[in-house]
């Protein structure tokens, strides 16, 4: 009986007639997918892509060291070094580095830090060429934040309000 019923659905082309029925629809429905990267797909102003160190308008580092990201960070990507600065006695970082080899960019960071200095921006198009760039340095995560300075403070006002 199995048998004269895939000889009937081989005849018929049976199989073949509702694969093209599958095709047909899907060639008249909304398309899904995108032409990255020439096409770019909305993107949330709480995206975690690569990490970004602020200032204050005044040009002055946010950043107080006090290693509440180091501690939450699950992954221990962040490694920092703080002390007093000899001029004005305000604690400030000597060393702040994040491995993004180990990141998986939970965001936690972004939401321990008291003064809205380490932040997760919406870049995630970038590469590492030679060994040890993977370590986001200091001056590495403010130049990211003056870069995108902008970009950034617009999506945080966005969440202002719950913040
Ligand atoms: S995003 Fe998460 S894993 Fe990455 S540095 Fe921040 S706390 Fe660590
Ligand atoms: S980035 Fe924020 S949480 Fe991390 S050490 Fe600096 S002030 Fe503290």
């Amino acid at each position: 009986m199995k048998l004269i019923k895939n000889l009937f659905k081989s005849l018929t082309l049976s199989e073949l007639r509702k694969g093209l029925g599958v095709t047909g629809r899907h060639m008249i429905k909304t398309k899904v997918t995108v032409q990255y990267p020439e096409e770019k797909t909305p993107q949330s102003n709480r995206f975690r892509g690569i990490h970004a160190l602020r200032r204050y308008p005044d040009g002055e580092e946010r950043c107080i060291g006090c290693k509440l990201c180091e501690a939450v960070c699950p992954a221990l990507a962040i490694t920092i070094e703080a002390e007093p600065r000899a001029d004005d006695g305000s604690r400030r970082t000597t060393l702040y580095e994040i491995d993004l080899f180990k990141c998986i960019y939970c965001g936690f960071c972004e939401e321990a830090c008291p003064v809205d200095a380490i932040v997760e921006t919406r870049i995630f198009e970038y590469h590492f060429e030679n060994r040890g760039e993977n370590i986001l340095t200091k001056a590495k995560l403010l130049a990211i934040g003056d870069k995108y300075a902008d970009q950034i403070t617009e999506d945080l006002q966005v969440d202002a309000p719950f913040r």
